[in-house]
């Protein structure tokens, strides 16, 4: 799975460039920095590699989403829709900006159910956000589809799927804004670090400069341009984006070595019978961070995962349905409502309401599936220790 497993010369080089001019700052200090400006070269080849028109880079990816969902003009009293399987903070960026989460359904996906997003627009749903969980994709042709009869903008979470892609187009590119994350357990790593994807000028301007208290970035140094709006400090430091640049130009090498390791896992886990597979709206697209599959009943993971425990293996294999930070049946915190005070009591009590609603369709998948995290350091010794623990997990 994570680019923190691969720290090398690469790295370590691009970040020379920066400590030895001493320029941690993306904006501004031309002179001093001999040229150096990884934020900025680190969109380009985010743009280039995505194919999309605009590229932000933002100080993490829950950052990217809070500044996405502003830029799209989302505020109080306005809803969003976003699956009940994704991590929180989605769920924080949209409280942070006054509106209230809407849960629906996900399906044997592990993504955003259509069907389930249509029953849940009201007139004033102002975006959807499909998460692209896991290292696969949302059904986005059936979520565009919805997007263009109801005219509400999608926000992908793509955070956790970079280099995956659907129908030939990277994540992050397909909805109206898509968002990345380089957080030290993603894909590729800046240590923290996130990234805006937009088609739309006016959208990635107001993204530009909501990260960096408003500025417009239009003058030298940051002291001679504009700053038309308030905005907060999101900017990615210099350091961060050096380190992002190095490791993200070694994305396809990442994604080769997982997708190598997750073949030599599904092949073991196909020949035991009762196990299923998270189904893939677009195989071809799979970035195989995880491998995530199903057992017959909720017993059945229960036994599975217990087992894993009790022989010490459980690491790495992850049991979501029990996890309090990426599905919503266990997130107590906010179900309590004990952080949302600063927002006004009828927002509070509207996202109470909807976070305390349960789900029995994604219960149902949820509590069946297990998600094996994909390493890309593991040589064939430990790739069948990983098959011979799981095989007897399974017995
Ligand atoms: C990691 C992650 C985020 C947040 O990214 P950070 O860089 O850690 O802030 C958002 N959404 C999903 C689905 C994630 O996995």
């Amino acid at each position: 799975m994570p680019g923190f497993e691969h720290w090398g010369e690469a790295e370590k080089k691009e970040l020379a460039d920066v400590i030895s001019s001493g320029v941690l700052m993306r904006y501004g200090f031309e002179g001093q920095r001999g040229g150096h400006w990884k934020a900025r070269q680190f969109e380009k080849e985010i743009s280039e590699y995505t194919g999309s028109p605009h590229v932000h880079l933002t100080s993490s990816g829950t950052a990217a989403l809070e500044t996405a969902l502003s830029a799209l003009g989302v505020g109080y009293g306005d809803e969003v829709i976003l699956p009940v399987f994704t991590f929180v903070a989605g769920f924080e960026a949209i409280c942070r900006v006054g509106a209230i989460p809407v849960f629906a359904d996900i399906d044997e996906t592990l993504t955003l159910s259509p069907p389930a997003v249509e029953a849940a627009i009201t007139g004033r749903t102002k975006v959807i956000m499909p998460v692209h969980m896991c290292g696969g994709m949302a059904q986005m042709q059936e979520l565009l589809h919805l997007s263009e009869k109801y005219d509400i903008p999608l926000l992908e979470d793509a955070c956790q799927s970079v280099g995956g892609s659907y129908r030939g187009r990277k994540l992050g590119t397909l909805g109206a804004v898509g968002t990345y994350s380089f957080d030290f357990v993603k894909t590729v790593t800046a240590g923290e670090g996130g990234a805006i994807l937009c088609s739309s000028e006016a959208i990635y301007k107001k993204c530009d400069a909501y990260s960096d208290h408003g500025h417009d970035h239009l003058g030298a140094d940051r002291g001679s341009d504009h700053h038309p709006w308030p905005g907060t400090n999101f900017r990615i430091s210099e350091l961060h984006a050096a380190v992002g640049l190095a490791q993200f130009r070694r994305l396809e090498e990442f994604l080769e070595l997982q997708q190598k390791n997750y073949l030599s896992i599904e092949e073991a886990l196909m020949k035991v019978p009762g196990i299923s597979f998270r189904k893939l709206p677009d195989p071809a697209g799979n970035c195989f961070s995880f491998l995530s599959w199903m057992l017959p009943s909720e017993k059945d993971a229960v036994r599975v995962i217990s087992k894993l425990r009790s022989m010490n293996k459980a690491a790495g294999h992850f049991y979501w349905y029990e996890n309090s930070w990426h599905y919503l049946r266990n997130w107590n915190h906010l179900k309590e409502g004990q952080f949302l005070s600063a927002l006004p009591p009828a927002t509070t009590d509207s996202i109470l309401e909807n976070a305390r609603r349960s789900f029995p369709v994604s219960d149902q998948i949820m509590g069946r599936c297990i998600s094996t995290a994909i390493r890309l350091s593991w040589n064939p010794e430990e790739i069948d220790q990983v098959i011979a623990d799981l095989t007897r997990a399974l017995e």
